[in-house]
């Protein structure tokens, strides 16, 4: 039986960043088991790969501070391409209790360190993309350091670079077992055999419940499906536009290539792990965005290269992280309702330290994430969920 210090449940961008961050601090026995034959076949291949910083909650906003200048410093630290793109996001708020919220946020925002979000006046929202309908935009905000990346790109460099520095890689093999004795993890079932660990990591995205119940853990996390549509080539309208956010509706979209990828979360849509793209969609997104951009009337698309994914979400639409107590040995990285892309490299330098020091600075206060706040009752929370 082979023997692992760290065994990680999951190869998506949330266990290749923590196998990377456990590597980086010199923890080299460590292994992350995939199931599928390829990474990246989970939610980290289905993203839309936005990156913000303008969250609401104090917590959201430290993680996005540590992760989005480690996406800024990606390709030079760990010499593989993350694809960052700062293109900034604009919230475009059409009521005053948007403009109220966004302030609120804002002013959090800057107390935490976040130098580059303004509040913006709708006269600068009108002269930076003229090609808004603007009759009923008030203002909004934006920051310049927002923006994107490339997902597969990031999760591939994570692994890539950990697996340089001593980490092991097994995919096609399915976690089926957790064994836990007097002292907690003691092993982890595969289908290429035991395991033996005393530290394992639930890094499994929306199956992130069935791994937790292996450990007798019920953990409060679903899976919700989300789709995006992508435009064909257009050029009447700026590449070089941020994520542009419809306070109105929760419409967004991004540059994308040579056209535009289109999002709206669908208030409609109900948990369970519905993989195919929904074709009635196509008719509600374009709807919204040629309500805002009166141009994308002529925007084209095609239904065969739209797609769905699912959002892990969790009761409070926060990242549940951090050991569970009656497991000892058994850490999460879970929940993340959409945002386990911007927080990946966060998590794994959470997780990294709570695993090998128990404790850590990225966040002032970690134990708002972890899993007891449901049995206490302590929620966060969050409005901005994109
Ligand atoms: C349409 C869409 C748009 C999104 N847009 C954004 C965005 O703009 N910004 C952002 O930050 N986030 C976004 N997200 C969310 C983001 O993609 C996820 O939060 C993130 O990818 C989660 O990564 P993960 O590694 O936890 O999960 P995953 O990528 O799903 O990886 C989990 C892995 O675990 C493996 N696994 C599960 N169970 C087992 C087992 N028993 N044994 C072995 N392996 C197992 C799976 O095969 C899978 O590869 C979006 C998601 C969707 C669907």
């Amino acid at each position: 039986m082979e023997t692992f210090d760290v065994v990680i449940i999951g190869g998506g961008i949330v266990g290749s960043s923590i196998a990377w961050h456990l590597t980086d601090a010199g923890c080299r026995k460590v292994l992350v088991i995939e199931r599928e034959s390829a990474q990246g076949k989970g939610s980290t291949g289905k993203s839309m790969g936005g990156v913000r910083a303008q969250f609401s909650t104090a917590v959201n906003i430290q993680m996005s501070l540590y992760s989005i200048p480690f996406y800024a410093s990606f390709d030079e630290r760990l010499g593989h391409p993350a694809g960052y793109r700062p293109q900034g996001y604009l919230f475009v708020a059409t009521r005053d209790s948007h403009l109220a919220y966004l302030s609120d946020n804002f002013e959090r925002q800057k107390s935490l360190g976040l130098r580059d979000a303004r509040l913006l006046p709708a006269r600068e929202i009108i002269d930076m993309l003229p090609q808004l309908r603007s009759d009923d935009i008030l203002g909004g905000s934006f920051c310049s350091t927002d923006g994107f990346v490339d997902p597969y790109s990031a999760m591939n460099g994570f692994m890539a670079s950990a697996v340089e520095k001593g980490a092991t890689l097994w995919k096609k093999t399915e976690v089926s077992g957790i064994v836990t004795d007097a002292n907690g993890i003691a092993a982890v079932e595969t289908s290429r055999g035991r395991v033996s660990t005393r530290v394992a990591v639930n890094a499994s995205g929306p199956w992130a419940a069935e791994t937790a119940k292996l450990a007798g853990v019920e953990l409060p996390v679903e899976p919700l499906r989300r789709m995006l549509v992508p435009s064909e080539p257009y050029d009447d309208f700026p590449h070089s536009s941020p994520m542009v956010i419809d306070m109105s509706n929760g419409f967004h979209f991004r540059p994308e290539g040579r056209g535009f990828l289109l999002a709206w979360n669908d208030p409609e849509e109900t948990p369970g792990y519905k993989p195919d793209f929904e074709p009635s969609f196509i008719e509600k997104i374009l709807m919204r965005a040629a309500n805002r951009v009166p141009a994308f009337e002529n925007l084209a698309v095609n239904p065969k290269r739209a797609w769905a994914g699912w959002y892990e979400m969790s009761p409070d639409h926060h990242a549940i992280l951090g050991p569970v107590a009656q497991v000892p040995g058994f850490f999460l990285a879970n929940g993340f309702s959409g945002h386990g892309v911007m927080h990946a490299p966060a998590t794994g330098k959470i997780l990294s330290d709570l695993i090998l020091t128990g404790r850590t600075d990225v966040v002032s206060d970690v134990s708002v994430l972890g899993f007891d706040r449901f049995a206490k009752g302590a929620l966060l929370h969050e409005t901005a969920i994109l």
